[in-house]
């Protein structure tokens, strides 16, 4: 099934073509069909997800996957959440984000710098696909007080997670994709996969 990647950031698709590379999902990035993002004015993560997906498949006339996602922060009341990709007013300035995040917190203690990425994955078979397969993923974690590592991309810097010692960009690809947001949404995404293909045909 050839479906059209809804989504202009490099990270993310780096990941989403790494996890889906063995799911039988031919993936084409939107950019290489000149698709560009549209104005994401939804006021949930699915429904930001669902604009992309559409966007895309009413363009290319393909099925599309897209992916809505934000970095929850408990000390800050779930900021910057919808808007993380443009925390500090900019979309896609990581350093920026990353600044005004470390400022939001500062004299914050580790036990109350609790924080989780979140991730919405929404497939659509068509523009008006009135059945979408969604599905959700989180990864709990910690702001720390400087950023750590050099991959990943966006808030990873900043983010730790307990379970294994290490800052989001301290892991290899292989290590963060299994247990991130992204890789648990995708996890749940395909374990329906083959239930939903077979709904959509039923339904011709
Ligand atoms: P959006 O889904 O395009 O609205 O953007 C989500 C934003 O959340 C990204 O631009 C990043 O700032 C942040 N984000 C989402 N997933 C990750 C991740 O895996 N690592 C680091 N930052 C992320």
């Amino acid at each position: 099934m050839k479906v059209v990647l809804a989504s202009g950031n490099k990270g993310k698709l780096a990941e989403l073509g790494e996890l889906l590379s063995q799911s039988g999902l031919e993936l084409v990035p939107q950019g290489a069909l000149g698709i560009a993002d549209p104005v994401e004015d939804g006021h949930t993560y699915v429904e930001n997800a669902l604009i992309k997906a559409r966007n895309a498949a009413r363009i290319s006339g393909l099925p599309a996957l897209a992916d809505d996602s934000g970095l929850i922060v408990d000390a800050l009341d779930g900021a910057p959440g919808l808007i993380s990709a443009h925390y500090a007013g900019v979309h896609g300035d990581a350093a920026g984000n990353i600044a005004k995040l470390l400022g939001e917190l500062q004299g914050v203690p580790t036990e109350r710098r609790t924080a989780r990425f979140y991730c919405c994955l929404v497939l659509l078979r068509h523009a008006d696909d009135p059945q979408p397969l969604i599905a959700e993923g989180e990864w709990p974690g910690l702001i720390l007080d400087a950023p750590r590592g050099d991959g990943g991309f966006g808030y990873d810097p900043v983010f730790f997670d307990p379970a294994t010692g290490l800052g989001a960009a301290e892991m290899p690809a292989s290590q963060k994709n299994p247990i991130s947001h992204r890789g648990r949404a995708l996890a749940v995404l395909k374990s329906r996969l083959a239930d939903w293909i077979a709904r959509g045909a039923a339904a011709g």
